[in-house]
């Protein structure tokens, strides 16, 4: 099945000069870029992104990372793409993540672990308008 789904390069990948570097991984595994932008977010903007994690113990400090610095967030597309990206990704712990995933090579803790990717066609659904308009996915 054709679909999208919302990546997130995060403020500590970016900071690391690894933008090239991930968004490459995804093309190299059949994905393609739907839509793509650099921005910061607001404390506001991180907190409404992540409003499913309101009640988790960690929902202030992600959103205060998440909105620390500049990131890339993107609309990937391809034929199952929301589990490619979540398997390219790796686990949401580094310590956990299999060898050759982004995680596992880039990540420096489960919060701060450089990329993020729609766990499901219901978050994708949530997340790709919160930051894309219809007319800037192409
Ligand atoms: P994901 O779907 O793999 O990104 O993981 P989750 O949806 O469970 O969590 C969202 C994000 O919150 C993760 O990517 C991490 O940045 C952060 N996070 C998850 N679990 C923890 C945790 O136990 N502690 C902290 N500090 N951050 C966490």
């Amino acid at each position: 099945m054709m679909e999208k789904t919302l990546v997130i390069i995060k403020p500590d990948a970016v900071s690391k000069n690894l933008i090239g570097e991930i968004i490459s991984r995804f093309e190299r595994n059949g994905l393609r870029v739907a839509a793509l932008k650099k921005i910061k977010m607001t404390k506001d903007e991180a907190k409404g992104f992540y409003i499913v994690h309101k009640e988790r113990p960690f929902y202030e400090s992600l959103t205060d990372f998440m909105s620390e610095g500049p990131i890339v967030v993107m609309v990937l597309e391809g034929e199952n793409a929301i589990q490619k990206v979540r398997k390219i990704m790796g686990a949401t712990n580094p310590a956990q993540a299999e060898e050759g995933t982004i995680r596992r090579d880039f990540a420096e803790n489960i919060e701060r672990n450089a990329v993020h990717g729609s766990d499901s066609a219901q978050s994708a659904a949530y997340e790709i308008p919160y930051f894309f308009s219809t007319l800037e996915i192409l």
